[in-house]
């Protein structure tokens, strides 16, 4: 209780805040990388409170906004089979491809369910061996070791009726993605702090060495938020990019170790597309041949060909941090999250939900 009263008090966040002004290095980019992080700036007022010396740029750690319109068609296609249940998070539902969403496809009668955890999608698997049920696996390097560990309990205990839809991404090469682009100037990364806590702090070092921009893996506090802000500025001062930690209570400079030898041990490392990124070299996590047998992919019975957004909306764009939310014409007038258009608006970590929530911040 006295640690989350530190972590939230008001006099260390002014505190930090007259650190920051003392810097005097202008107004920079810095990108937050994790829809979660975006939330938090809003939540707690920081993004007004540090305007003049931060212009914040959301990034491409929402699950939902980055998976493609190929992979959702390819759950469509496997929902029109009375065999397969889908097993989902929720925010898959809603996401709009030009063949419709998987919400429909439930209206229709697709058994489509919702679940909040692969052991979820896995125990319905054991209670209906006569169905295949197929989880849509999104996220990132923190959701991706659960699903391994159902597919090693899939394999030791014999399931046969459980299957998954590789579409797990990874966040480094993501990174260094934005990095290369010319047309998007960032001066430094508030790295997202659940992926963290799994690959740990080593992986970004290239980012700060190569690339020349700063790296603060961070926690979803105000003072972690403030602290990390004032580090990654003072980096930009002192012209010395570097991987700094402030998030210690959770992040271990290794990581997970357990994770990351099970996520070795079931996936293998390759290209994967990304929405509005393009593919991005190894930076998607597949099935090892020796756990194909759960790989949904090979269910999957049309070819199915990547779509564009719908007309007008910009999220492509949004996910590279290129433009803000309310640039897009369709934001609050087409597109809202009662009726999103585009999958920035669907989800609690898309950038344009966030924006439309909690109002544009400046
Ligand atoms: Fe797409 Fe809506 Fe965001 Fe515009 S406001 S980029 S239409 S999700």
């Amino acid at each position: 209780m006295l640690y989350e009263k530190a972590l939230r008090s008001k006099k260390n966040v002014e505190a930090l805040i007259e650190r920051i002004s003392q810097l005097k290095v202008g107004r920079r980019k810095i990108m937050e990388v994790c829809g979660t992080h975006t939330y938090a700036f809003f939540r707690f007022g920081l993004r007004k409170l540090l305007s003049c010396y931060v212009d914040f740029i959301s990034g491409p750690g929402c699950p939902v906004c980055i998976t493609t319109d190929s992979y959702i068609k390819k759950a469509l296609i496997l929902a029109e089979d009375k065999k397969n249940v889908i097993a989902t998070f929720g925010d898959l539902l809603r996401v709009r491809t030009r063949s419709g969403s998987l919400e429909d496809m439930r209206a229709k009668g697709a058994d489509i369910r919702m679940v909040y955890s692969p052991l979820d999608a896995f125990l319905i698997a054991k209670k209906n061996k006569r169905k295949r049920i197929i989880f849509l696996s999104v996220g990132f390097e923190t959701t991706a070791p659960l699903i391994a560990a159902t597919i090693k309990q899939a394999k030791s205990e014999k399931v046969d009726n459980y299957f998954i839809l590789c579409g797990n991404r990874l966040i480094p090469p993501a990174m260094r993605t934005l990095c290369e682009d010319k047309d998007i100037r960032i001066d430094g990364f508030i790295c997202p702090g659940h992926v963290s806590a799994i690959i740990g702090v080593r992986p970004y070092r290239d980012i700060a060495r190569k690339y020349k921009k700063g790296c603060v893996v961070c926690g979803f506090e105000p003072v972690d938020i403030v602290w990390s802000l004032y580090l990654l500025l003072k980096q930009i001062k002192e012209k010395t990019p570097k991987v700094e930690n402030t998030y210690t209570r959770v992040v271990k400079t290794g990581g997970n170790r357990r994770a990351q030898e099970l996520l070795k041990e079931i996936f293998y490392v390759d290209d994967a597309s990304w929405r509005g990124l393009g593919v991005i070299k190894k930076s998607g996590l597949f099935l090892h041949k020796k756990f194909s047998q759960f790989d949904a992919e090979k269910l999957v019975t049309k070819n199915v060909e990547e779509s564009s957004l719908p007309k007008g909306c910009r999220c492509g764009e949004v996910i590279k941090g290129k433009i803000k939310p309310y640039e897009c014409s369709q934001f609050g007038k087409r597109c809202s999250p009662n009726s999103p258009l585009g999958p920035c608006m669907v989800s609690f970590e898309g950038a344009c939900r966030i924006y439309f929530e909690y109002g544009r911040g400046i």
